[in-house]
């Protein structure tokens, strides 16, 4: 058959095989069947159920690794990066932390194809939310409160000025009274979430929305056929079609499957191995374009411990992950911008790394040094293991260069050739934040012994290796994942995602399956109206992060060019305006005064800083809240200060306070008394007539002040760079009022 011809066979003959059983192949294999095609499922991992996941060290299937005995977890070396996965039915889900973020809008501004868009997605990401069941952390039923990590880092966001930025994000787990069974959308049994915190270790529970309960459910319930422990070798072309290799792992007996369309879902790395092999092949797909296996990301992931000291954070109660901090500010005139979340870090955990080994690493890898690294990480995770429930995961990631190069060793597998040095920027920006979360925490943190003994980072969110391009001279794909030079061949996972989407992507490659699935479908069906069954119980979702990314984009903005703040004291005694013998009032201030971006202050005609604080007003119990601010040598102002404060009491009773310190040109012996004296009026609820006088700052008080200056900007550089900036300018304006000339 003319490859052009291929694609249009009628729809209920046509066979498709789906290789890979994760967000892709399971997408993939549901809406394959549920249009009436032939599915078979080829997936090399076994399937789990809940209760079968390994949780001992000595277990005797050593049923934890891959490469041991065909175990969960597929820990592989990739010689600059180490990237860790999981096999079994239903793929990467079995084992991750549940998280459904939607890539903010402008990761799809460089490196995607133009069709790829928020507005294109989130009809297909509200889709994936329905199918896997997302909502926020509950809160925990044993303790009819939210789990104690979630806690402190609420807590903390909250002390730090960041509550906006952060989130509870949406998670696949059903929320109900513990242990309890629970039918699911799909029809499928599971239980209620028990927060044992071993979401990453496969649910035991059944709570986990893992595909197997959802999508993979329904491609067997609507006729796929599944084929677990059987692994893809090759891929070739027939003419008429493909022919697959495959390998029963069991058997080890080897044959063929036919199939008019082949969907690859092997996740990125495995996608890129199948179709490099095949590519080598003399029959199998020798016009595969040359940019296979570019565009590899780590998702600038960055894995940290941190150890408290004192309190517990429970790190095995709840959900592996609960919250979302987003971090944006400017760097060197460069925008860093990363995502923080919580981790658990479960006791079982423990009895995986014990079963890493080595030996393997030093095979495959060039270092030997990696070898020391594991058997370090062993004994410092097994170290902190006496310190277990102090210890909780930070997991950071963000936007990298994702321009990784991935190639075949002398095995036939994988490995990347990765520049840390292009992404040190956020990196190093990831691990100064998580030392100020360990710091803030009242604890310490330690990067992954990987990082930090060899400079190797981990992923747990490989994407990309299968580029999209518009042709085969620009990608292996086209903008559905349709494969240049081979009409019926597709890649439809985490490999086709161009860049980084500095989230985590599960979703994006749920969304993008659901879009180029759907497509696929109404082509070969002749059906432009074709759509998914569960599209009429589908609601515009909401997306917590969004609003979270704005507020943190804004706070950029704000910031931008890095901000000071001071404190001072003020204190004096007002009376009714004219009548020293009348009304008086004796008043103390203690104001927090901040500029929170250089460059926002210079364009603002008012030079407004912003102020915050208590006063003591005469005869109040409890001090009254200040809010306010301070016109700070404003160029269309004659005063060199102006205040305009609200005083709030605890009663309700409120004031204004309009004060203003004036400078009296030509006369510099008297520039600290103009600049410490304040011409002061307060109007409000303690007097029907306004009360007025001067309030001052003392000498010693003004030394305070002056000692109090700080820059507010991420590095120790950039801060004192702020402060000298600032007294700079004070100095400058404060000469001028006295010289009346520019300085
Ligand atoms: C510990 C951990 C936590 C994570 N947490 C999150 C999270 O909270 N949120 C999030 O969005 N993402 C998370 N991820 C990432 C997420 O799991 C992946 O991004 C996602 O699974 C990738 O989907 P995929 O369809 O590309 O491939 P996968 O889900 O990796 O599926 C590929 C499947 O193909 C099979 N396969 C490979 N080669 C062959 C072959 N030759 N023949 C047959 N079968 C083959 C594999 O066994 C596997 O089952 C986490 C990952 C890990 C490891």
């Amino acid at each position: 058959m003319n490859p052009a011809e291929r694609g249009h066979i009628e729809g209920a003959a046509m066979r498709c095989v789906v290789v890979g059983s994760g967000f892709g192949g399971a997408v993939a294999a549901a809406r394959l069947s549920q249009a009436g095609f032939d599915v078979t499922v080829v997936e090399r991992g076994r399937r789990w159920e809940p209760g079968s996941f390994p949780r001992d060290e000595s277990d005797l299937n050593n049923r934890w690794l891959w490469e041991k005995d065909r175990g969960l977890y597929d820990l592989r070396w990739l010689d600059s990066m180490i990237s860790v996965q999981a096999a079994g039915w239903g793929g990467g889900s079995l084992v991750y932390a549940n998280v459904f973020a939607r890539a903010p809008g402008d990761a799809f501004d460089q490196g995607w194809p133009a069709s790829y868009n928020r507005r294109e997605l989130d009809p297909y990401y509200d889709l994936a939310a329905h199918m896997l069941e997302v909502r926020q952390v509950s809160r925990n039923p044993y303790t009819t409160a939210l789990p104690t990590r979630t806690q402190s880092m609420d807590a903390l966001v909250s002390k730090l000025g960041r509550s906006a930025g952060t989130v509870h994000p949406h998670l696949a787990v059903q929320f109900a009274p513990p242990g309890t069974p629970v039918v699911n959308r799909h029809g499928q049994p599971q239980f209620g979430c028990t927060f044992v915190g071993e979401c990453v270790l496969g649910c035991n529970v059944g709570a986990k929305n893992s595909l197997d309960h959802n999508y993979l459910a329904l491609a067997e319930k609507h006729g796929a056929t599944s084929l677990t422990d059987t692994e893809v070798r090759a891929i070739r072309d027939s003419g008429s079609g493909f022919v697959l290799s495959v390998r029963d792992l069991e058997s080890e007996r080897e044959w063929e499957i036919s199939a008019d369309s082949v969907f690859v879902a092997a996740g990125a790395i495995g996608s890129f191995e199948l179709l490099m092999r095949s590519r080598g092949l003399a029959h199998g797909l020798p016009r595969l374009s040359s940019t296979l296996g570019t565009n590899f990301s780590g998702n600038g992931d960055y894995l940290a411990f941190i150890k408290r000291r004192g309190v517990s954070v429970d790190a095995d109660e709840g959900p592996t992950i609960t919250t979302t901090t987003i971090v944006d500010f400017d760097l060197n005139k460069n925008r860093v911008w990363f995502q923080v979340q919580d981790g658990g870090y479960p006791r079982a955990l423990l009895n995986l790394v014990a079963h890493l080994d080595p030996t393997r690493a030093t095979r495959t890898a060039v270092s030997r040094g990696l070898a020391r690294a594991i058997a370090r990480l062993k004994i410092d995770l097994t170290d902190r293991a006496s310190a277990r429930g102090h210890i909780m995961t930070l997991l950071l990631m963000g936007r990298d260069s994702s321009d990784g190069r991935l190639s075949l060793d002398h095995h036939g597998e994988a490995r990347v050739t990765w520049n840390n040095r292009k992404n040190a920027r956020l990196y190093r920006a990831e691990g100064q934040v998580a030392r100020l979360v360990a710091k803030a925490l009242g604890g310490s943190m330690t990067a992954s012994p990987a990082w930090r003994y060899l400079r190797k980072g981990v992923t747990v969110h490989n994407l990309g290796g299968v580029p999209m391009g518009v042709d085969i001279a620009h990608g292996v794909v086209d903008d559905a994942g349709e494969v240049h030079g081979y009409p019926g061949l597709f890649v439809i996972d985490g490999s086709t995602v161009p860049t980084a989407t500095g989230v985590n992507p599960s979703a994006t490659i749920t969304a993008m399956a659901e879009r180029n699935i759907e497509a696929v479908i109404r082509r070969h069906l002749r059906d432009p109206l074709w759509r998914a069954p569960e599209w009429r119980h589908v609601q515009p979702g909401t997306v917590p992060e969004d609003e979270a990314m704005r507020a943190m984009n804004r706070s950029r903005i704000e910031r931008s060019g890095h901000g000071v703040v001071f404190h001072e004291k003020i204190k004096g005694r007002l009376c009714a305006t004219g009548d020293d013998e009348g009304a008086q009032l004796e008043l103390t201030l203690e104001l927090e005064c901040r500029i929170n971006g250089w460059r926002v202050f210079l364009q603002d005609p008012l030079r407004k800083v912003t102020v915050t604080g208590s006063a003591d007003v005469q005869g109040l119990r409890a001090p009254a809240a200040v809010t306010g601010t301070i016109q700070l040598f404003a160029p269309d102002n004659d005063e060199a200060m102006q205040y305009e404060l609200r005083l709030v009491a605890e009663d309700g009773r409120t004031w204004s306070l309009n004060a203003v310190k004036a400078q009296q040109a030509g006369r510099p012996w008297r520039m600290l008394h103009d600049l410490t004296t304040l011409d002061s009026r307060l109007t409000g609820s303690t007097s029907p007539e306004p009360l007025a006088g001067t309030l001052a700052i003392s000498a010693s008080d003004v030394v305070r002040l002056a000692c109090s200056v700080r820059g507010s900007a991420f590095s120790r550089p950039q801060r004192l760079a702020a402060v000298g900036r600032f007294l700079a300018y004070f100095a400058r304006q404060a000469a001028r009022g006295v010289y009346g000339r520019d300085q």
